[in-house]
């Protein structure tokens, strides 16, 4: 099976500094990177299923080398953070358990950020951020960020424009400070459309086992659409770096969503050039210490 000719993270990578990103011009519905009809056949979405299980195995490999890496090298703070990022009913939920989900559950810390609480609000706005990352050696998923602060204040007029402003260098430093620390940041916006949302939405209200999923506020903040996309487009451009760059992932196509997501982990995971470490202790012997242990202990 042929892969694509670039790399998924070049086709969705922001521009560092966000040079010319518009993020208007970047259709939801599209598969940048995707193989073409002759690999991919006539059923594109069973194909994305099936590539994402065989990714997913991958996946599982290298995030074990990870959690043994850091196992014998606990100084060198190694992880993965995978934060995502999307409007309402994005697909969030459904990219964590279905990329995510193909990982070991012990290896993972999945975190979600709500409305930050009164004593959350009372901290710097990255406090609640830095108790919440993830332990060297484990892969870790942000179901939002740090990014909502430079989002809902914003929109909803929350702060005075120069404190969310001062934010984006501060997230800059901040994601420096966390590279330097062994952290490999993978930042993913979710992208769907408008009308994409509404769909989901309606679907929320019209399937009685969907109820507890819809979220009132949601039709709220969907009022204010233009004004977040315009939020998203600023935080992308500013905050997509050289070291710790935004991918925006076309998102109504839940199939794509999902490969370009687990190609994404895949391809920052083989940047990591990870390695099964070498064992600190004699195999030989072990294994002669192992085998020539006769007879059994007497029971107590
Ligand atoms: P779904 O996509 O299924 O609706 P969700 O991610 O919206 O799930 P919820 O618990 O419904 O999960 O909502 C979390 C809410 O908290 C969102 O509206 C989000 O914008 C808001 N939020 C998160 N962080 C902040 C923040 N720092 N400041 C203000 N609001 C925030
Ligand atoms: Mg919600």
């Amino acid at each position: 099976m042929s892969e694509p000719r670039r790399s998924v993270r070049d086709l969705l990578r922001v521009p560092a500094g966000g040079t010319g990103f518009d993020l208007g011009a970047i259709h939801p519905r599209t598969t940048p990177g995707l193989p073409r009809a002759g690999v991919v056949g006539t059923d594109p979405k069973a194909w994305a299923r099936a590539r994402v299980q065989e990714i997913g195995v991958e996946l599982g490999r290298q995030q074990e080398m990870l959690f043994a890496s850091a196992k014998v090298d606990p100084a060198s703070g190694r992880r993965l953070l995978l934060v995502l990022q999307a409007m309402d009913a994005g697909g969030k939920d459904g990219t964590i358990r279905r990329v995510a989900g193909t990982m070991n559950p012990l290896g993972l810390q999945i975190r979600s950020f709500g409305r930050p609480t009164e004593k959350e609000l009372s901290h710097h706005f990255l406090w609640r951020i830095r108790r919440a990352l993830p332990t060297p050696g484990y892969v870790g998923v942000f179901n939002r960020s740090h990014y909502e602060d430079v989002l809902v204040p914003r929109v909803e007029s929350l702060v005075p424009e120069h404190t969310w402003r001062a934010r984006y260098d501060e997230i800059n430093e901040f994601e420096q400070e966390l590279a330097d620390g062994g952290v490999t940041l993978l930042k993913v916006f979710l992208h769907i459309s408008y009308d994409e949302q509404l769909e989901r939405l309606r679907s929320r209200l019209d399937d009685p086992e969907k109820h507890w999923k819809y979220e009132p506020a949601d039709v709220d903040t969907r009022a204010r659409w233009a004004d977040y996309q315009a939020a998203y487009a600023e935080a992308l451009a500013r905050c997509s770096t050289s070291g710790s760059p935004w991918f925006v992932v076309p998102a109504n196509r839940k199939w794509y969503r999902d490969w370009a997501v687990a190609s994404l982990l895949r391809e920052t995971f083989a940047g990591m050039h990870l390695t099964y470490p070498a064992p600190r202790f004699d195999v030989d012997r072990e294994r002669r210490r192992l085998l020539d242990m006769r007879p059994e202990p007497a029971e107590v």
